[in-house]
């Protein structure tokens, strides 16, 4: 039986990428070891490190002025470097708060900055929703406007981005690499590399150069966007194994079309899940559509008693982690760019078969 993996992070990678680092851990390219057991300041590691951050460049077509900084510390790290990095005295940041992951953010770096907070989402009947960027109270001498495009947790997702004078920061996490993006238009990006990049450990940070702070900043030396750049991201010891296994999967993302190609087929994959979620009476999503996020899909079965019955019969038909956050309730669906049509479509099959036989 295939089984296919809904996990929100870490999360399914790519079958063929797996199986060629599987080909090379123990013996990689015939040097009779690991890469995981190379030196970092090899030049075998530092070809493959390079490697991965020219492709990365590639798909996302990142401008010269932008450093491409592999980092430690997660999503969380960057919620704590991005003010640290970013904030100017006297001045504050404005907070953008879509769901859980942009509130956790805003609480993180009202530690280390002044800061406006302002809530973007809405309910109106009965479906969740958001004011859009252009509608945004934006002070436009903030010294960043920080927001998350993509909720993970709360599976809202937008993709205008707001007119303002003010550097945009944004928490990619769970949607970097899922289409094209204009990376000229923010001053900083950063994801997590756990849901659509590679293993947990490492953090991808799209740094604007004039960004980078002050060379005496008092800024802890694993948070520090400037040392990272100017040791090409090798202050200390890197999340190598993340790395090398990150520029396998950019590879993967080169040979099957870029994030052009990508972004159809996962849009294909989102509408072929949630036409059948709208068509049910069985099933339903309460996110207004302009909204859907098109990687983490909530969904909510009618009579919530059946929870746990459809979560261990997905289970047993392969299908697995479809059990929602603990602070949404129901089913998430997490369909990041490693998981194939042919996943959503079993889903769907298989949605349709409980509810006939459960309706
Ligand atoms: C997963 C996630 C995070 C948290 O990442 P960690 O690596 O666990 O710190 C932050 N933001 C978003 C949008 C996420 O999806």
């Amino acid at each position: 039986m295939t089984t296919y993996n809904f996990c929100a992070g870490p999360a399914m990678l790519p079958v063929e990428v797996m199986q060629q680092a599987q080909d090379e851990f123990v013996n990689w390219h015939g040097r009779g070891c690991s890469i995981m057991e190379m030196s970092h300041r090899g030049k075998d590691f530092i070809k493959v490190a390079a490697q991965a951050e020219q492709d990365l460049r590639d798909l996302l077509q990142v401008p010269a002025n932008y450093k491409v900084l592999f980092m430690h510390g997660g999503g969380r790290g960057q919620f704590s470097a991005v003010p640290l990095n970013l904030a100017k005295p006297g001045l504050s940041a404005d907070y953008i708060v879509s769901g859980a992951w942009s509130k956790a953010a805003a609480e993180e770096a009202a530690k280390f900055t002044q800061l406006q907070v302002q809530t973007i989402t809405t309910k109106t009947d009965d479906l969740r929703s958001l004011i859009a960027p252009s509608d945004w109270q934006l002070n436009p001498n903030a010294s960043f406007v920080h927001f998350c495009p993509n909720e993970t947790v709360d599976g809202l997702e937008f993709t205008d981005l707001p007119q303002t004078s003010a550097s945009l920061v944004a928490d990619l996490s769970s949607t970097i690499l899922s289409r094209p993006i204009d990376v000229s238009r923010y001053g900083v990006i950063y994801a997590g590399a756990q849901k659509n990049i590679g293993p947990s450990g490492l953090t991808i940070a799209l740094v604007r150069d004039d960004l980078l702070p002050a060379k005496d900043a008092a800024i802890p030396c694993v948070l520090d966007y400037r040392l990272y750049a100017e040791n090409d991201s090798m202050f200390n010891t890197p999340p190598t194994y993340a790395w090398y296994l990150a520029g396998l999967v950019f590879q993967w993302l080169k040979r099957t079309g870029g994030v052009e190609a990508m972004a159809q087929r996962n849009q294909l994959k989102a509408q072929t899940l949630y036409s059948y979620i709208d068509q049910s009476d069985f099933y339903r999503n309460d996110v207004a559509t302009a909204y859907r996020s098109w990687m983490n899909v909530p969904f909510f079965l009618a009579d919530e008693r059946l929870n746990d019955q459809f979560v261990s019969e997905a289970e047993q038909n392969g299908l697995l982690a479809l059990k929602g956050h603990r602070m949404v309730g129901g089913m998430r669906a997490s369909i990041y760019n490693a998981m194939p049509l042919e996943g959503v479509q079993t889903l769907v099959s298989f949605m349709k078969e409980f509810a006939r036989v459960n309706g």
